[in-house]
């Protein structure tokens, strides 16, 4: 079979320009708008997608046309439209109704400051975004037409760096549009939050959810030969503190080696099935000698999406951030909320799982270790250890409402932890915007999960985007957020939500 290792990058991803006119204007005007939005994508270099120009959009025919083609290129992951000059927006109907990827409106001009002493009624004819740009807003807002808006030009670095946003959350959207989730096993048992409709999953997100039997993962790790796993086990000792028990000689050898294995066999079943992420049960772990603890960790820092206890939704977040992330410091990794600092003024959060936190979340070396672990009832699994690095980050959760999918996002701040000699997991330490009381009153109003994605390389305005971009309700927890604000944010959305879904 042929295996396929997993892409997070952006590199072979493009992001088209379009500039709408019309024919009314003349040769040597249409000329000018195509050189200057030339000026403009140039003005884009150096984001982590390519923004690619396309000549300039002047009838309906073109523009649906367009449209059609961007659907059709999976390389092509969204649209940025600016109207430089005035571009009816009736021409725009057919097109935008057809568009099935991620809009950015870029409300720009070709220049920054004007030049009064020089202005003559051709400058005027020429530039004129400002109301351009206002038809063309009519008309997506008539449509329903999701999309980002940013303003400004494109020298402006807040421009720019919104521009990164939402070309990040587009990547992240088609990750998951693309995203095939293996399930090993079923959920925990009696657990509510981590349920979901499979099926809505992939009609919303576009992600195949599907289940296998362990047992499966289970002759993949057999088939690991020796040899891999002599060539795995240099690669710990070279990227890790590995415990001496752990090392070639040690009592505990044997544990490494079978930890060993079992990322051998995970990822060669997961490259074969073309899967980008993936869940497992502590419930049910067939003849698997350990709970995977440090090849979950590692497959995590790769970019690959990961879920507890079956927790297929928290796994399709971490993919989703981990290619939304790619190329920036921090990474993406299953968190838990798992128990509370109530010093009264200095809250802070422990958040940590039974294993599977990834690394990417600390830059410092890991210790690997090994140690008994009081649920499954399998051999002492091995597994990284360490904290988080402090800084900004993010966490992320989403719950399955009944009739849609709900995220809740915290900002956070990781912290430095105390030592923590005798927990033996990664984990995070963090305070939570805009204070303990009120993030937590709130996440528990909104009904957002234990489990969570925690990002520290990208911002909430990413997941704003890609939120958007879903037409997915997002709830934000920040410094401006008030119990009683969100509380009725809660309800404005119930209500709107059922509304624009219609019947
Ligand atoms: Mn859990």
């Amino acid at each position: 079979m042929t295996r396929t290792p997993l892409s997070s990058s952006l590199d072979s991803y493009e992001v088209w320009f379009v500039t709408g006119s019309q024919n009314l204007y003349g040769e040597e005007t249409l000329r000018q708008v195509a050189e200057q939005s030339q000026q403009v994508v140039a003005g884009l270099e150096g984001l982590p997608v390519t923004v690619v120009w396309k000549p300039v959009l002047k009838d309906s025919d073109s523009i649906r046309k367009l449209a059609l083609e961007v659907n059709s290129r999976d390389d092509v992951i969204g649209v940025i439209a600016w109207m430089h000059t005035f571009s009816p927006a009736k021409m725009w109907i057919a097109g935008l109704d057809a568009l099935q990827k991620p809009l950015l409106h870029l409300h720009t001009q070709a220049n920054v400051e004007l030049p009064w002493a020089d202005i003559d009624f051709d400058f005027m004819n020429l530039n004129q975004a400002a109301h351009g740009d206002r038809e063309f807003g009519y008309i997506q807002t008539r449509l329903s037409v999701a999309r980002k808006t940013v303003v400004g030009h494109v020298s402006n670095p807040a421009v720019r760096q919104q521009v990164e946003d939402w070309q990040r959350a587009a990547a992240g959207w088609t990750a998951a549009r693309t995203l095939k989730l293996a399930r090993f096993g079923d959920n925990m048992r009696y657990v509510a939050v981590t349920e979901g409709d499979k099926t809505e999953a992939e009609l919303r997100f576009g992600v195949q959810v599907n289940t296998w039997g362990v047992n499966e993962l289970v002759e993949a790790v057999d088939a690991a030969s020796d040899a891999d796993v002599d060539a795995l086990v240099a690669v710990y000792l070279d990227e890790y503190d590995v415990a001496d028990e752990l090392r070639p000689g040690g009592d505990r050898h044997q544990s490494l080696r079978d930890g060993a294995a079992i990322e051998l066999g995970l990822r060669s079943f997961l490259e074969e099935g073309g899967f980008g992420a993936f869940t497992t049960s502590f419930e049910d772990l067939g003849a698997l000698k350990q709970l995977p603890g440090l090849a979950v960790q590692r497959l995590m820092a790769e970019g690959y999406g990961f879920g507890a206890e079956g927790d297929w939704k928290t796994a399709i977040l971490v993919r989703v951030a981990n290619v939304m992330g790619a190329g920036l410091p921090g990474g993406a990794s299953l968190m838990e909320d798992y128990t509370y600092d109530l010093v009264p003024g200095s809250e802070r959060i422990l958040g940590a799982h039974m294993l599977e936190v990834s690394p990417s979340l600390t830059t410092a070396k890991p210790r690997l270790e090994v140690h008994a672990l009081g649920i499954g009832g399998k051999e002492d699994p091995v597994r990284l250890v360490f904290t988080a690095d402090p800084g900004p980050a993010l966490v992320v959760a989403m719950s399955d409402m009944r009739d849609r999918f709900r995220l809740v996002a915290n900002v956070v701040e990781n912290v430095a932890a105390p030592d923590l000699p005798k927990l033996p997991v990664g984990r995070a330490v963090w305070k939570p915007a805009p204070d303990f009381a009120t993030s937590a009153a709130c996440w528990l109003a909104a009904g957002a999960a234990h489990h969570t994605v925690m990002t520290t390389a990208v911002g909430i305005e990413v997941f704003r985007d890609f939120a958007e971009i879903a037409r997915t309700e997002l709830v934000v927890i920040d410094e401006d957020t008030t119990v009683r604000g969100f509380q009725r944010e809660l309800r404005w959305n119930q209500a709107y939500y059922r509304l624009a879904q219609g019947l």
